[in-house]
């Protein structure tokens, strides 16, 4: 008999969208009880609505894009995004470097295929949006991961990174604002890591889909605009920022000095063409919703839901003994930390699983984001006070007498 297996191309990747956890939540929800998701980056199911005006752009331009647009998108949505790449000081950018994508999800998968081949590295951080991983990984290369130091407020290792450089390594990948745990970086520490691509010829791939949700008055800063002199790509979208995940509108920038990147930028080219072009009803909503940046600002300011949601959350997490983490500056993650001796935890997905299955919260382990120690975990605080609030008060029993075995 013959049998169709996974493609040994994936052997090695690795996603942990389904595995134990997850799979027990399934089995939970189909026998009829109630499972309180912190688990999920999805701001729809937690009541946060796209704007009417972007709705009814959609809706009105349904009727005039019923056909492919340009691989690289609709040119009103690409002269939308080099509006915002000038707002970011992004430079050396014109309508022909940016792409538009089906989410930055799908631009990350072409950024690797268009560059790696077996043995090239990828520098990725530890925790990392785990996507980042599978796709240097599926594209043949191999992520080496370098450590953000929670004791720095969760910034790059510096250090670290440059131990890991090597005649293999093609690029790195940075994080800003960071998924899992809610950094910010300063200037500073992305000159530095700029400084290191600068002297080892790296490509910098900057993932800045969190940009715009950035708390306290603070300023996200691309590093692109830091690093004019050398390629770098920008990702960034409306899922997240903008609070519209389900549209799967996206786009990714080359921005600064390409002169070294024209064969690469042909790969991209090519790989941009093969999937003929991203959604366009999605696309031609882009030009609105980046004329409506301030949209969502109050709910990232005081009073508003999400920084309020955050206020919450930190305090929530100190009040627990045993538990700590680093105050997020952006985005809507929080990375805690258990004391693993007091709870003596040598397991983390066991301890998502136990969680689970005595109180129902789900939350993603800490393995989930490539972070090897089995001391933390992810809490998504999007969804509303009241249920945060049940949740932290089901946790704070949990962990009263939680040992693991
Ligand atoms: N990058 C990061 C850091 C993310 O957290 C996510 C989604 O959670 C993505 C990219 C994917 O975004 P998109 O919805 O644009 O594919």
């Amino acid at each position: 008999m013959r049998f169709f297996n996974k493609s040994e191309k994936l052997d090695n990747v690795c996603y942990d969208i389904r595995g134990p956890v997850m799979d027990e939540a399934y089995r939970m929800s189909a026998d009829g009880l109630d499972i309180l998701k912190l688990n999920i980056g999805n701001p729809a199911p937690f009541g946060f609505r796209t704007p009417d005006a972007i709705i009814d752009k959609m809706k009105s331009d349904l009727v005039d894009s019923e056909g492919y647009s340009d691989s690289k998108g609709l040119l009103s949505a690409r002269e939308a995004i080099l509006k915002y790449c000038e707002k970011k000081d992004i430079p050396g950018v014109s309508v022909e470097e940016i792409y538009t994508g089906n989410g930055v999800s799908e631009l990350i998968s072409i950024s690797m295929n268009g560059l790696l081949n077996p043995g090239d590295e990828v520098l990725v951080p530890a925790p990392d949006y785990p996507l980042w991983t599978a796709s240097v990984t599926m594209a043949g290369g191999k992520a080496v991961h370098y450590i953000c130091d929670e004791k720095a407020g969760w910034y790059p290792d510096i250090d670290d990174i440059k131990s890991k450089v090597n005649k293999n390594t093609r690029g790195i990948v940075v994080i800003n604002p960071n998924n899992p745990t809610g950094a910010l970086y300063s200037k500073d520490i992305l000159e530095r890591i700029a400084d290191v691509a600068r002297e080892n010829s790296l490509m910098i791939f900057a993932d800045e889909i969190y940009d715009r949700l950035v708390f306290d008055g603070k300023k996200h800063i691309s590093i692109a605009s830091l690093a004019p002199d050398m390629p770098v790509v920008t990702f960034n979208g409306l899922s997240k920022s903008h609070l519209m995940a389900g549209y799967r509108a996206g786009w990714m920038v080359i921005s600064g000095d390409k002169t070294n990147a024209k064969g690469y930028i042909d790969g991209v080219n090519l790989l941009s063409s093969m999937r003929l072009c991203s959604n366009v009803p999605a696309q031609s909503i882009v030009p609105i919703a980046l004329d409506m940046l301030d949209t969502g600002k109050d709910l990232i300011s005081p009073g508003g839901r999400i920084y309020e949601q955050r206020e919450f959350i930190y305090n929530a997490i100190c009040d627990i003994p045993g538990l700590s983490a680093v105050k997020p500056e952006a985005a809507f993650y929080i990375f805690p930390k258990m004391d693993v001796k007091k709870f003596n935890i040598s397991d983390d997905e066991k301890f998502a699983l136990d969680l689970l299955k005595k109180e129902r919260i789900l939350v993603t382990h800490g393995g989930g984001f490539h972070w090897t120690e089995p001391d933390h975990f992810r809490i998504v605080f999007l969804p509303e006070l009241d249920v945060l609030k049940e949740c932290m008060s089901r946790m704070k029993e949990f962990f009263a007498d939680y040992k693991q075995v």
